[in-house]
């Protein structure tokens, strides 16, 4: 029985190759240096699969930055812009794609289906002349085989590139991206034609659009696009690889019938109703790749129930062609336990990162060929009982609590436009309020007082004195600035969901426990792993304190239960809902408190409410449904006079808006750096019924000063789609990863802006 590897996390168990890239781009090493780095990570990867008996392991899965702009370097897609005028492409080029130079932007990125990892999205039109243009993929094959390791080479699949990409700027319209796909297909084929001639056997495409809603047409693509790459294709076995869902009845007999393919890979985890499709025909002679280990997330796999899953399967396929795989490609899990020095060993048996995975994978492999590892099954078996039992995972008010909040409603009894008469009455806010969305620069000096304290260097006292002083003068500076609401600044916060697992019960943080976001940038997500409870107010003390500083209103500063949800790994022995509807308990408690300490604006962020949507729509209302009503529930509860934010820091709101004003905030402040009419006039229809609105008038992103008339100039455009009683002036986002030399005069600039156009009004 063989087992495979989707793909594997490149950044290293101590993020190696983050640290190396940086370096480089900095100047302070050398190209060399960053690819001895690299081939050393690969190296050890392949070995690592190899000594543990991983039998089809993946090559051209690492990635210098995304596996997709390795497929735009491979097809010669380089746009204009960045002058590249042909042979194999460099560091050079590729990286001014992915991060921009000094002359030209980067190219966009976009999160990859519905994880948090970010791919660049290809820019194509009718000209593009695609030629092959990086030998990466054969490289890295070739690399591998020299150090004794025979690999199943990875390619981002034809169409599935082809469907995350974006026409270029000026392209018409009409224009088809699919119409492409015969020049594409013309690189590929060289492509395949240079693995088979270096001893490639097998060759994996990996074609997760096949788990979206897909049109006919499109569908169509695929049995196009591997009916011309058969030929070409003959004599490899072929192993198109799909994930992060169950694949669509349709996609599923598109994808069985596809010409020249022998074997198909699903992701197990996720996709259960795959199983039952697989159980009513599978095609005769062709492999299954049953992807029952999670590459999702970061608990050890319930070996017993996988075995017995994949026994079911046995009968079906036959016993020589099943393989045992990962759900998805590992890189969205964290890279190895080993690394974990303070969690305890309770918690760390009931965990599986990319190291420990590929381990369960090849056991289950040998379970089913007869060769169980008795002692490792055992194991397992008792990591999964005491799971379950642990009074750590169990508590049974926060259970009763939750359960009883499903199926009812929870809605403040005063419609919004009361509330904002009874808030204006209490707040006496001008026309066109200013405000900021929570953050101030978080300078050197703040990082190193947070560290020093947790590192127990400093005393509590010099910490809070530190902290106090900070907020004394970010309270300070907006007086002087004259904005309306304050924020304390955050100064005490390392990561906005980090800080506020660390003080509800249920959740544990890693050292190591890293996972690539987008080029080098990694997040820790912290992992709950039990019912989650708030022991004592979070944040009440800071923001009296900000408050005494202030006559002005100071707003409460929390993360919303879904953000926290969508940011962590998650528990997989209860649903997603349940787990946001305790959170959001523990938030409504923190929220009540701050409301009793004197707070009448509080801001609740749900800045990843859309990261979590399903993939499939047949799924997405129901996810609205129970994530916007958890927001509800964290301030159902307080007067009408306390006013409620909420913010959200992304622009694709069009097809959810009727979900976030169902969230039935007072004031809602989202990203608006492109200045986005119709954005706004989204916003217009949504928001009718009257709730306050600050779309950005600037982009934080950016070290940039917007000069006062720009500003105006936004506000303008503002008002002539939302009226101007319900807008609010603030900046996109919040303001840490800035310079006080930039928030200065941008904010400066804000106030006078906003000032200018009220006397207009
Ligand atoms: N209040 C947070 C801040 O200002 C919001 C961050 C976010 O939306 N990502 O930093
Ligand atoms: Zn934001």
């Amino acid at each position: 029985m063989a087992s495979h590897i989707v793909g594997y996390p490149r950044m290293g168990p101590k993020r190696e190759l983050k640290f190396a890239l940086e370096s480089f781009w900095d100047g302070k090493s050398s190209a060399e240096d960053l690819q001895k780095v690299a081939a050393d990570l690969r190296a050890s990867i392949w070995k690592q699969m190899a000594d543990a008996g991983i039998k089809y392991i993946p090559s051209n899965t690492f990635s210098y930055y995304d596996q997709v702009l390795d497929a735009t370097a491979t097809l010669g897609a380089v746009p204009p812009r960045y002058g590249w005028t042909g042979g194999e492409i460099g560091f050079d080029t590729y990286f001014s794609m992915a991060r921009g130079n000094a002359t030209v932007p980067a190219m966009e990125m976009t999160k990859w289906f519905d994880t948090n990892y970010h791919f660049i999205v290809p820019e194509l039109g009718p000209d593009v002349n695609f030629t092959y243009a990086s030998h990466k993929a054969v490289e890295e094959y070739k690399e591998a085989k020299a150090l004794g390791v025979d690999t199943i080479p990875v390619l981002v699949g034809p169409v599935t590139y082809l469907l995350l990409s974006k026409p270029a700027k000026g392209v018409e319209k009409s224009f088809s991206l699919l119409s492409l796909l015969p020049k594409v297909l013309a690189v590929y084929k060289e492509v395949i034609a240079d693995l088979k001639a270096a001893g490639a056997s097998w060759i994996q495409f990996d074609e997760p659009t096949l788990v979206l809603d897909l049109e006919s047409h499109k569908l169509q693509a695929f049995t196009d696009a591997y009916a011309e790459l058969a030929p070409a294709l003959s004599g490899l076995n072929v192993l198109i690889e799909t994930y992060f869902a169950d694949v669509p009845a349709e996609a599923y007999k598109t994808l069985t019938s596809l010409n020249g393919v022998t074997a198909y890979g699903f992701d197990l985890v996720r996709g259960t109703k795959t199983v039952d499709l697989i159980k009513g025909g599978f095609p005769s002679g062709k492999y299954l790749f049953a992807g029952v280990v999670d590459g999702r997330n970061i608990w050890a796999n319930d070996l017993a129930a996988s075995l017995a899953t994949l026994q079911g399967l046995e009968g079906v396929v036959g016993k020589d062609k099943l393989v045992v795989s990962t759900s998805s490609s590992l890189l969205h899990t964290a890279v190895d336990l080993v690394n974990e020095t303070k969690l305890d060993d309770e918690i760390k048996s009931w965990l599986a990162f990319a190291a420990q995975k590929i381990v369960e994978v090849n056991a289950l492999a040998k379970a089913l060929s007869g060769n169980k590892d008795e002692a490792f099954f055992s194991a397992n078996a008792s990591a999964q009982a005491s799971r379950k039992s642990s009074p750590r995972v169990t508590n049974e008010a926060v259970q009763k609590a939750a359960a009883a909040l499903k199926g009812s409603d929870h809605r403040r009894a005063t419609n919004v436009s009361a509330r904002l008469d009874a808030q204006q009455k209490k707040l006496n806010l001008p026309i066109l309020p200013t405000t900021t969305i929570g953050s101030f620069p978080q300078t050197v000096e703040l990082r190193r007082v947070r560290r020093e304290f947790k590192a127990n260097k400093i005393s509590e006292e010099e910490y809070v004195k530190s902290i106090k002083e900070e907020i004394r003068k970010v309270v300070e500076l907006q007086e002087e600035l004259d904005i309306d609401v304050l924020v304390h600044g955050e100064p005490e916060r390392n990561d906005m969901v980090e800080y506020f697992g660390e003080q509800l019960s249920g959740f544990a943080f890693t050292v190591n426990g890293w996972v690539q976001s987008y080029g080098s940038r990694c997040v820790k997500p912290p992992i709950i792993y039990g019912d989650v409870s708030r022991p004592k107010p979070m944040t009440v003390f800071w923001s009296s304190l900000a408050q005494s500083f202030t006559k002005r209103p100071m707003k409460g500063m929390l993360t919303g239960p879904v953000t926290i949800l969508n940011w962590s790994f998650v528990r997989n022995d209860q649903p997603r809902s349940e787990t946001t509807y305790q959170i959001a308990l523990a938030i409504k408690d923190e929220v009540e408190d701050l409301e009793k300490a004197g707070i009448t604006v509080i801001q609740i962020d749900e800045a990843a409410l859309r990261e979590g949507l399903p993939l499939r729509k047949s799924e997405q209302a129901d996810y609205l449904d129970w994530a916007v009503h958890s927001f509800r529930i964290t301030n159902v509860g307080v007067q009408d006079t306390t006013q409620i934010h909420t913010h959200m820091c992304y622009s694709n709101f069009n097809d959810i808006i009727h979900s976030i004003i169902n969230m039935d905030a007072d004031v809602i402040t989202i990203e608006n750096s492109r200045s986005d009419e119709k954005l706004l006039s989204v916003f217009r229809e949504g928001v009718k019924y009257g709730a306050g609105i600050g779309p950005g008038v600037y982009d934080i992103h950016s070290p940039r000063i917007p000069p006062t008339e720009e500003i105006a100039d936004r506000i303008n455009k503002m008002l002539a789609v939302l009226e101007k009683n319900i807008l609010w002036v603030n900046p996109d986002c919040g303001l840490k990863t800035r310079k006080y030399t930039e928030v200065k005069p941008a904010l400066t600039n804000m106030v006078a802006a906003a000032k200018l156009i009220r006397n207009e009004l």
